[in-house]
């Protein structure tokens, strides 16, 4: 299997160029040639599977060129070594809770698939690669922990200054070792834009051997579609709505690229924050980024998502079939703490701020019939000011969280300036 640019002037490559390279030339994301179709008896049959099975089958033509068959099973099983439980929090309405990984969010995921693929690449390349990646949050802390102490691999975080929750920013700051962070007074997009940047500048290429793994990443995003096929495993329902709380859109497109390879999804929500540029084009076909607005959901503070080229890839660049799979639904700040509470109060479910947009979203366009799910993609002790706001009162912090609390922040701090960057990974 070969991966194209979506832009279309960069040549194709293989999985394990896509991989390394990230992000083609022309600036596009890299999209695979052809979707595989999944056997009616693998989908019929998922309840049978283990997740890493799951994934073994859902993942094998993209890689196969690249990753041999014992080598794929053995990183899925290390990759998924955690459970992904769909939990029902009310009639017809289930959690699929994707953070009961090491950092407690779903880009544990991916992020474990990347860093042991390439780990693998590393192992026959022999040559140092530097992991660029910028993080509205959560991406940093699964990027960190899954790289941490993987020889070859140094890894460089980027994240906004004060625009992360405090768990969040532990866990990109404390490791040390192989790992470091770059607090940048700006944006999550002005994070994303300076890393973009350094991808195609030709002194820091001469220096450094790039990667990235950010959700453009091919072996970030394709992993990500695997945990569908748990989640609807789990559900005795053949009209499944699944909501996702989207910011860059790598988490839902995976999801649609499940469906398109064969997995009974009835349709997508896709629940956003005030950053609603795809609600707003699903609605009128205008792709129409704002400047990014900070919300209490602050790892879906995005304005211009990366991942709408792959959207658009899914369905052979036709609006009108995008808008028959997906459906978009926004939340203001203060109805996402509404939702925090009122669940709470009437289910005893503790929810997010971005599992509330996902739950939110699922109910308000769920229909007669239909059952619903929603991913919840962070742990609630990532946020736990907000989750207190929205109840009114001190939460404790679970046990498991207490210790990392209590370690030394190590962060080298720049301003929004692209040179200030370059000198930084230059020196
Ligand atoms: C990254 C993230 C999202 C958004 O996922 P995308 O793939 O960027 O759409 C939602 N919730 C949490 C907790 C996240 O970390």
């Amino acid at each position: 299997m070969k991966f194209y640019s979506t832009n279309g002037k960069s040549p194709s490559v293989s999985f394990k160029e896509a991989v390394i390279k990230s992000l083609p030339k022309d600036r596009g994301l890299y999209f695979p040639e052809s979707i595989p179709q999944l056997s009616t008896d693998f989908i019929n049959t998922l309840s049978d599977k283990s997740i890493a099975e799951i994934g073994f089958e859902v993942l094998r033509e993209f890689t196969s060129e690249d990753i041999p068959e014992s080598k794929l099973q053995e990183i899925l099983e290390e990759a998924l070594n955690f459970e992904i439980p769909a939990v029902e929090v009310e009639k017809n309405i289930y959690s699929l809770e994707l953070y009961h990984g090491p950092t407690y969010a779903f880009k544990d995921v991916g992020a474990r698939f990347l860093a042991r693929c390439l780990g693998y690449f590393n192992e026959t390349e022999n040559k140092e690669v530097t992991i660029l990646v910028a993080t509205s949050g959560d991406t940093g802390g699964a990027v960190a922990s899954g790289f941490y102490n993987v020889p070859g691999v140094n890894v460089v975080i980027l994240y906004p200054s004060g625009k992360v929750s405090d768990l969040q920013e532990k866990q990109l700051t404390t490791l040390g070792g192989n790992i470091e962070a770059i607090e940048v007074k700006g944006t999550f997009d002005d994070c994303q834009a300076m890393v973009k940047q350094a991808f195609l500048d030709e002194d820091i290429n001469q220096k450094l051997n790039l990667s990235s793994a950010n959700s453009i990443n091919i072996a970030r995003w394709l992993p990500q579609s695997i945990y569908y096929y748990e989640g609807i495993k789990q559900l005795d329902s053949e009209k499944v709505v699944v909501a996702v709380p989207s910011g860059n859109y790598g988490n839902i497109t995976a999801g649609m690229l499940a469906k398109k390879m064969g997995l009974k999804v009835h349709r997508f929500i896709a629940g956003s924050n005030a950053n609603d540029v795809v609600p707003r084009y699903l609605l009128n076909g205008l792709y129409d980024p704002k400047p990014t607005i900070p919300t209490y959901s602050n790892a879906m503070d995005v304005s211009d998502p990366s991942n709408h080229p792959r959207m658009l890839a899914l369905h052979d660049q036709q609006f009108e079939s995008i808008t028959g799979h997906i459906q978009g639904y926004t939340l203001t700040d203060k109805q996402t703490l509404d939702v925090m509470k009122s669940c709470v109060e009437q289910t005893n479910y503790v929810l997010d701020p971005h599992g509330a947009i996902g739950y939110a979203s699922l109910k308000a366009g769920l229909n007669d019939g239909e059952t619903g799910i929603f991913l919840e993609t962070a742990h609630y002790s990532k946020f736990l000011s907000t989750v207190e706001k929205a109840f009114g009162n001190p939460v404790m912090l679970p046990a498991f969280v207490e210790d990392l609390m209590k370690r030394k922040k190590v962060a080298h701090l720049i301003d929004n300036d692209y040179n200030q960057f370059k000198s930084y990974l230059l020196d």
